[in-house]
């Protein structure tokens, strides 16, 4: 039940011998807490806008510890909120700009990572999201209909025949479904460890080990001693509630993942991916899929319990409903798998905000920057905040230091028990109206509505 058991951690290759942790008192310029993406990308462009910066990041555990460590392996376009939620809070023009902020994401992951010599297994084969069933069809007209309504063309999001669909992943029951090419398949692990050594070796200081109490302005207080520093940036996402001051600022919500043994030609020849397309279907609790480099496949989905009090802990990686639930839906999607063997079984932490609103920001007069509360779809958006971040603190304000979600503040969650009450319940509700959909083909909308406004 840890770190260990997941596949991206039998495939990543190099030690997890952890680094030293923080030797004492020091001063420097940023103090990073949290070496996960967030982190890395922050110290990987600080370092580039200004080299002389002394930078240092304070880990609790290791690198690539947290979701970085362990997610689905999507890099994608995909924001929260969707394009017509920004539009309605900030303006058509500012989702037309996050959207081709996060695309650009995208192809800057996999840049980078070749300019490193990072070996990813980046293929930027996009994404299918199925429709299987009618209210998962109707759901797809609309997405398409609101995505394109805010940013015209730019999404290249399209609405899929059944036929079309087909061609990228024979599943059960396709109706139809949506097509982007705004994603890659990575290896998740490789990336967040890769960076680390990438910062390392430029001189940026990587503690391990070293558990930050506290935040204050100019100041981390860990176990070891205490770093002063002109800017602090929590890069702690699903563990930022362990942070006294912060406790109710994001949700941690656990998303479970299996991955099988590698599938022979033949069983890949039945079921397509071809380019490695990630894969989903429209369900409202989400489940996420993709082709690994060893032709594996890699599945994980929501519905895992949200625990009291913001816990987060090793044993809430597994749960044995959740991940047999898991290998069932993928048997249910592609029914050659019914014989394959599930290797790995493994699960982690998100961080999400009251409003489902991801957000990155830098309050100079307090020296406290933060990223996070990406709802799942951080691989990409953590990258974007790195850049956006280093621009910050650099004082180079462009364009990306402009894009809505910079400065955006997301309400505290509710106190206990009505945090439990609300997204245990909204997570009830919402796998209640995917069996609804599923008998009826009408779609859920009331009760997904619902959910979302008590929490989940
Ligand atoms: C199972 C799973 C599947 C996912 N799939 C996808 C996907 O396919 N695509 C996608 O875009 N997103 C996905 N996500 C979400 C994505 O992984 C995260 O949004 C992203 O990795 C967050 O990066 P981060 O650096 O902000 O946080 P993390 O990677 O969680 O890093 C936070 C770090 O902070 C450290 N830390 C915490 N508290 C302290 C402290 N007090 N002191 C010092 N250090 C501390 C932790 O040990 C951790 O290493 C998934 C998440 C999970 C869990």
């Amino acid at each position: 039940m840890s770190f260990e058991d997941s596949l991206w951690h039998s495939t990543a290759g190099g030690s997890f011998t952890p680094r030293p942790p923080l030797p004492g008192d020091i001063g420097v310029d940023v103090a990073i807490v949290g070496a996960g993406y967030s982190g890395l990308w922050t110290a990987y462009y600080l370092h580039r806008a200004d080299p002389s910066l002394r930078v240092a990041i304070l880990e609790r555990e290791f690198a690539g510890f947290g979701a970085s460590g362990r997610n689905g392996g999507w890099c994608s376009a995909l924001f929260p909120p969707a394009s017509s939620g920004i539009a309605r809070r900030h303006g058509a023009d500012a989702a037309v700009a996050m959207r081709g902020a996060m695309h650009d994401a995208v192809v800057e992951v996999g840049r980078v990572a070749e300019a490193e010599g990072i070996d990813i297994h980046y293929a930027r084969g996009g994404t299918i999201a199925l429709a299987r069933n009618q209210a998962q069809l109707a759901r797809a007209r609309e997405i398409v209909e609101d995505e394109h309504a805010v940013t015209g063309d730019i999404e290249r999001l399209a609405l899929l025949s059944k036929e079309e669909a087909e061609e990228h992943a024979r599943a059960t029951r396709v109706l139809g479904g949506t097509y982007t090419p705004h994603c890659a398949a990575i290896h998740p692990l490789r990336l967040v460890r890769g960076l680390a050594s990438c910062v390392e070796a430029r001189g940026v200081s990587l503690f391990e080990r070293t558990a930050a109490s506290e935040i204050k302005p100019g100041a981390v207080v860990t176990e070891h001693g205490t770093v002063r520093a002109e800017i602090v940036v929590r890069a702690t996402e699903g563990y930022t509630p362990s942070l006294r001051g912060h406790r109710r600022r994001v949700i941690p919500l656990y998303s479970l993942m299996i991955a099988t043994e590698p599938l022979s030609a033949e069983a890949w020849d039945q079921i397509g991916l071809r380019r490695r397309e990630t894969f989903a279907d429209l369900r409202h609790m989400r489940i996420y899929g993709q082709r690994t480099a060893d032709d594996r496949f890699a599945f994980g989905g929501r519905g895992a319990p949200y625990h009291f009090a913001s816990r987060t802990r090793p044993s809430f990686d597994r749960n044995g409903r959740v991940h047999s639930g898991l290998r069932e839906v993928l048997v249910d999607l592609f029914p050659v798998v019914a014989d394959v063997e599930v290797t790995h079984e493994w699960g982690g932490a998100l961080g999400i905000p009251r409003d489902w609103h991801a957000s990155v920001g830098l309050d100079r007069a307090r020296g406290f920057g933060w990223a996070g509360g990406y709802v799942g779809d951080g691989v990409a958006t953590a990258n974007l905040a790195g850049r956006t971040l280093a621009q910050l603190i650099t004082s180079q304000e462009n364009g990306l230091t402009r894009l809505p979600w910079v400065g955006h503040s997301s309400r505290s969650w509710e106190p206990e028990p009505l945090r439990w009450l609300g997204v245990n319940g909204g997570r009830l509700l919402m796998s209640s109206a995917d069996r609804s959909e599923n008998r009826t083909g009408k779609p859920a909308k009331r009760a997904r509505a619902f959910a979302r406004f008590i929490g989940y």
